[in-house]
């Protein structure tokens, strides 16, 4: 049965940090900052644009300062930057004036935050208090993502009371935005539902929660609709479907920004994205990787009644 279905949703399109990071090139600079322009002519008023990680680390991101400073946003956009710690939290802070969100992260799981960040979730949440008391500081606004909330690749499942205890933490040191991550695209339909749910009561209303979702097994989109009925009005996703994480190999990533503007639209979801121009980014970004995209829309188009009568 269907649930009732909010009138507007807020997405946040995270392809050119989630994207660009998990290309194996290195895309151009200028390349970047002409895709990051497009984007931000969409209507997609949420840009996750860079992060400012070692350049040793992850050389697909090390011109994070001239992407920031060379990129034309309209001033409705919010433009947001991943910081991984205090160090990256002191780079960006270099670059103030051009973006106003940050995005952190760490795992729920020990052995996946262990894998990523070579850290344990205890000292991970500790460092990131400090990272968000700063920010706050700085008048930045938060985002907290909470990577394999919805299971881990290396443990299983993932208990939702672990999950909100740590989101509860993120709140409490001045989170205003908590996402939940599918990051190996282990979630389920039933499971998302029930998971906002228990979220929302136990988490109340003055935080905004958000769903990053992937592919990987094609569960993406199955995985908004059951968001959206349990009363979730906020999204992240890559145009072009790129991004994700890059184990297993080959595996899909994000969920791609184009389908779901299209599947919310056709379902009378006001997303505030003009496809059209959202499909051109898309476009833009094959022809600069030289290589077809998991996107379904573009591959498709978008649905049009008058042809198909
Ligand atoms: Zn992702």
């Amino acid at each position: 049965m269907i649930g009732r279905l909010p009138e507007a949703v807020r997405i946040r399109e995270v392809g050119p940090r989630d994207g660009f990071q998990n290309e194996p090139e290195v895309i151009p600079t200028d390349q970047k900052v002409r895709l990051i322009n497009l984007l931000a002519r969409t209507g997609l008023r949420r840009l996750e644009v860079t992060s400012f990680v070692r350049p040793d680390v992850i050389p697909q991101l090390a011109d994070a300062a001239q992407v920031l400073r060379y990129i034309v946003v309209p001033p409705e956009v919010d433009v947001s930057v991943l910081i991984p710690n205090e160090r990256g939290l002191d780079n960006a802070l270099h670059l103030r004036e051009h973006f106003n969100e940050i995005n952190c992260f760490l795992s729920a799981s020990e052995t996946h935050n262990l894998h990523n960040v070579n850290r344990s979730v205890e000292d991970s949440l500790v460092g990131l208090e400090h990272v968000i008391g700063r920010a706050r500081t700085e008048g930045l606004r938060v985002e907290a993502v909470i990577s394999t909330a919805f299971g881990c690749p290396y443990e299983g499942a993932v208990a939702v009371e672990r999950v909100l205890a740590i989101a509860r933490r993120l709140i409490e040191a001045g989170a205003a935005e908590i996402g939940f991550g599918d990051t190996t695209g282990m979630a389920n339909p039933v499971q998302v539902g029930g998971f906002f749910q228990v979220a929302r009561e136990t988490l109340g209303s003055g935080v905004e929660l958000t769903a990053h979702f992937h592919n990987t097994r094609g569960q993406g989109l199955a995985n908004v609709l059951a968001a959206l009925q349990a009363g979730c009005t906020s999204f992240e996703s890559s145009f072009g479907e790129l991004g994700g994480c890059p184990v297993p190999p080959g595996a899909t990533g994000n969920i791609a920004t184009e389908d779901l503007v299209s599947m919310l639209e056709e379902m009378g979801v006001r997303t505030g994205v003009n496809l059209t121009f959202l499909l051109d980014a898309v476009a833009a970004m094959r022809g600069v990787l030289g290589r077809q995209l998991g996107s379904h829309t573009l591959t498709a188009g978008p649905v049009d009644w008058h042809r198909t009568r």
